[in-house]
C-alpha cells in the first residue's frame, strides 16, 4: 500500500489547481461566515469568497499573523460553535503569550490521516512497532504521531521524551520498528546506544525514523541512518514538517526518495512569498512560506504566515506524487535568522557545514556578541572522540565555514561531551548583544 490515497496524492498538477482553487473558495466561505475576526479582514481588504476564481486570486485574501492568534488569545479564531470542539492544544509562546489552537472530532481524524499518509511515504505499514518519543501533552508532536500510527493499523508504544536508557531497553525488548524523534534525540540516542555498548544493527530492529520539529541536513541524515541502523535494516531518517496553526505534524513529509519534504496539497495550500513585499516569489526562489489550511473546521488559517524560509519545487517526484517538494526542506526560520555583520546567518547553513567533517562531533553551538562595535561570532563544536585537532583541520573548517556563511567566524573545538545536550529543541544560537 505505498499511498494513502493514490488519486490525490498523484493527481496532475492543473487538476490539483483546480481542486485547490475549489477547496480555497469553500474555507473563505466558512469562515467568513463564521469568525466575526475573518469577517472584519475581508472587508478591510474588499474581498469576498466567491471572488477566489483562480489560483492567482488567492493572493487577494488577506495573511494571518501569529500576532493575530495572540491578540485572540484563546478562543477568538475559532469557526464553530464551541460545543463542537473536542480538543485544544497550546504552544508555551518563547515571546509574550501563549496561542492555543482547537479541533473538532473531524479534525482529529484528518490530522490522523495525514500522519497516516505521511508514514506511509516512508514506507511504514501496519506491521511497524512504532515507539512515539515525541512529548505528550500540550505539544503537538506526541499525541499526533500516536493517532497516526494507530490509524495506519501500527502498534504503538508511548514512551513520550526522556529516559533515554529506558528507551533504548524498550527497543530491545519488544523490537521496535520505527521511532519518531527530533534530529538532535536522535544523535544522542546514538552516542548513548554507543556508551551502552549495544549495536544497533545486530541489537535492534530499527528501520525508520520519522525525524522531525527542528530543521537538520542532509549529512545529519547519513549520520542518524548509521548510527541508530536504520539503512542497515532497509529504512532510513525520514523529515517531517508541521505546525500547530496548520494541525501539528503531518503538513508534510518525505517519501522514499528522500528528495525533500512533500506538502500536501489536498488539505494545505502553501505560497512562498518575499518576506517584504508579500508578492509571490518566482519558482525556484527563496522566500517564506505562508499556508492555508483547507479542511480543518474548528481553526482554520487563511493565508497564515509562518516564517520558515524554503524554495519549493512542482517537478514531480520519482514516487509518483505531484504535491509540491520543498527539495532543500526548510532553510530556517525567517526569525531563526541572525544578523552577523550585516550578513543574514541560518543555524540550519553552520550545522550543515560542520556535519560535513567526520571529525567533529554532533553538538554544536554558535555565539554572537559584540565587541565595540563590531558583531562577532564563535563557532563551538565539539571534535569526535580519538581525533587529534590539527591546526590544518581547524583551518580547512573555517576556510569552509567562511564561503558558505560569507562572513568570518572564530573556529573553537572542544573536548567531546562538554557542550550542553538536548533532548527537545535544541539551543543553537546564543545572542549575547544588547540592542538599546
Ligand atoms: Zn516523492
Amino acid at each position: 500500500m505505498p499511498f494513502e490515497n493514490e488519486k490525490m496524492e498523484t493527481m496532475p498538477r492543473k487538476e490539483l489547481e483546480e481542486y485547490q482553487v475549489k477547496m480555497m473558495r469553500s474555507v473563505a466561505k466558512h469562515v467568513y461566515e463564521n469568525n466575526e475576526f475573518y469577517r472584519r479582514k475581508f472587508k478591510e481588504k474588499g474581498v469576498k469568497p466567491e471572488d477566489i476564481k483562480t489560483i492567482e486570486d488567492i493572493s487577494k485574501l488577506p495573511f494571518t499573523y501569529k500576532k493575530d492568534l495572540r491578540d485572540n488569545y484563546p478562543f477568538g479564531l475559532i469557526s464553530v460553535p464551541f460545543e463542537d470542539v473536542v480538543r485544544i492544544h497550546m504552544s508555551s509562546g518563547t515571546s509574550g503569550k501563549p496561542t492555543a489552537v482547537a479541533y473538532t472530532v473531524k479534525d482529529i481524524d484528518t490530522w490522523a490521516t495525514l500522519i497516516k499518509r505521511s508514514m506511509i511515504a516512508a514506507g511504514a505499514d501496519s506491521s511497524d512497532i512504532v515507539q512515539n518519543m515525541y512529548g505528550y501533552g500540550l505539544f503537538t508532536g506526541g499525541l499526533g504521531f500516536h493517532y497516526g500510527a494507530e490509524k495506519l493499523g501500527a502498534k504503538v508504544i508511548p514512551m513520550s521524551t526522556g529516559n533515554t536508557q529506558r528507551q533504548i531497553e524498550v527497543m530491545m525488548d519488544y523490537g521496535t520498528t520505527v521511532i519518531t524523534c527530533t534530529p538532535s534525540y536522535a544523535m544522542f540516542l546514538g552516542e548513548t546506544m554507543e556508551s551502552m555498548g549495544i549495536d544497533p544493527e545486530k541489537d535492534l530492529k530499527l528501520r525508520i525514523g520519522f525525524i522531525g520539529a527542528e530543521p537538520w541536513s542532509k549529512k545529519t541524515r547519513e549520520r542518524i541512518e548509521k548510527k541508530l541502523g536504520l539503512t542497515a535494516h532497509g529504512g532510513g531518517a525520514y523529515d517531517h514538517y508541521g505546525l500547530s496553526e496548520m494541525c501539528g505534524p503531518g503538513v508534510g513529509a518525505e517519501c522514499t526518495a528522500q528528495e525533500g519534504l512533500h506538502i500536501w496539497a489536498d488539505h494545505f495550500y502553501l505560497e512562498v512569498v518575499d518576506p517584504e513585499t508579500g508578492e509571490p516569489v518566482s519558482e525556484g526562489e527563496k522566500g517564506v512560506m505562508v499556508m492555508t489550511n483547507f479542511t480543518k473546521e474548528a481553526m482554520p488559517f487563511i493565508r497564515y504566515w509562518i516564517g520558515d524560509v524554503t524554495i519549493i519545487d512542482y517537478e514531480p517526484c520519482e514516487c509518483g506524487r505531484t504535491h509540491p517538494r520543498l527539495p532543500q526542506g526548510i532553510l530556517g526560520r525567517a526569525d531563526d535568522m541572525v544578523v552577523v555583520r550585516g550578513i543574514n546567518v541560518f543555524p540550519s547553513q553552520v550545522e550543515f557545514v560542520l556535519m560535513k567533517f567526520p571529525e567533529l562531533g554532533e553538538a554544536w553551538q554558535m555565539i554572537v556578541d559584540r565587541k565595540g562595535t563590531l558583531d562577532s561570532l564563535e563557532i563551538e563544536v565539539e571534535r569526535k572522540e580519538g581525533i587529534q585537532v590539527t591546526e590544518e583541520l581547524k583551518s580547512r573548517i573555517q576556510e569552509e565555514l567562511k564561503s558558505y556563511l560569507n562572513i568570518r567566524a572564530e573556529l573553537i573545538i572542544k573536548e567531546p561531551g562538554t557542550l550542553p545536550r538536548y533532548e527537545g529543541k535544541a539551543k543553537r544560537v546564543i545572542d549575547k548583544r544588547e540592542f538599546a
